[in-house]
């Protein structure tokens, strides 16, 4: 990738405080146009308050973030008093940021075709016969146009999330946010989802990915960001990282989630528990399901 290359993301020094709690302590970050970054790190490290950040669905506390080089929420005017963003600034925002949830959040009384045509007729108005070709179309790429009259109650957690991300690309986003998208599912539902996120991935699509899979982020990202307490502690090529975690906190947290269930070299068992001061790492499948989760 270009170093030219526009930025899709630009974050400076963003916080999020809840009260008492700093979800984020200070992020900079920023995120090119095609780029695959999976965030990842312990419970409560900040990973969902980041992304939940990056589509205005929290306001951050401080610092900036800016998207195709627009401030995403308040701007300070000339005499440096905050204003509050337009209606249009974040529906454009929206239009741009899709975002799937660990939770789905299909419309119940909505078939899996109602619930993809209805951000395209109500937020993009398109034409009828436009939002149902392009929704069939979507249904037909996440495998599901002969579910296209099933309401999510009548299909399993994997179809529903697939149609989840169909409607948020029903928008055509620029990039997609997901939100631990497998972590609710039956372990044998996670591939079919994940076979999803990997067709995208290779078609192009800019993604941020909370993910707890990590095999997966070892295959498509370009960069893992690890967080811990409201902080990215380490930023680096997936391959390095699984292997060779820089910082304590990350082969700390590899040992416990990925180490024991990642099948090592010699050599690979002996780099982690070096990094890691000697923890034992067993060997075994990849971490893939909710159960193999650091909690
Ligand atoms: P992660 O996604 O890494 O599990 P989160 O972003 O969900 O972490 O949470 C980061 C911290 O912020 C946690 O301490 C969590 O309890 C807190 N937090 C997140 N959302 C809220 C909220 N709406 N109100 C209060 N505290 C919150």
């Amino acid at each position: 990738m270009s170093g030219a290359a526009p930025l899709v993301f630009r974050l400076e020094g963003v916080t999020k405080d809840y009260g008492p709690i700093r979800a984020l302590d200070g992020i900079d970050m920023t995120v090119r146009p095609g780029e695959k970054i999976c965030l990842i790190g312990p419970s409560g490290s900040g990973k969902s308050t980041l992304l939940r950040c990056l589509n205005y669905l929290e306001e951050p506390t401080g610092g900036r973030i800016w998207l195709n080089g627009e401030p995403v929420g308040h701007t300070i005017d000339s005499v440096g008093r905050r204003r509050a963003p337009s209606e249009a600034s974040i529906n454009r925002l929206r239009m741009s940021v899709g975002m799937v949830f660990q939770s789905f959040n299909l419309w119940g009384h909505m078939t899996a075709l109602q619930n993809i045509m209805e951000a395209p007729l109500r937020v993009r108005r398109l034409p009828r016969a436009h939002a149902r070709d392009l929704a069939l179309g979507l249904l037909r790429r996440i495998g599901l146009e002969d579910k296209q009259h099933a309401y999510p109650s009548e299909l399993s957690g994997g179809q529903q999330q697939r149609v989840a991300i169909a409607r948020a690309l029903a928008m055509e986003p620029q990039v997609m946010l997901f939100d631990e998208p497998t972590s609710s599912l039956d372990p044998e539902l996670v591939s079919e989802v994940l076979d999803v996120m990997r067709t995208l991935a290779q078609e192009g699509m800019t993604m941020l990915i909370v993910t707890h899979e990590m095999g997966f982020a070892e295959e498509v990202a370009d960069r893992v960001i690890f967080m811990d307490r409201g902080r990215i502690v380490e930023t680096a090529e997936p391959h390095r990282f699984f292997r060779r975690p820089e910082s304590p906190r990350a082969a700390q947290f590899l040992a416990r989630v990925v180490g024991r269930g990642r099948a090592r070299s010699g050599s690979e068992q002996h780099d982690l528990r070096a990094t890691t001061g000697g923890e034992e790492t067993e060997t075994g499948r990849l971490a893939t399901s909710k159960t193999e989760r650091e909690t």
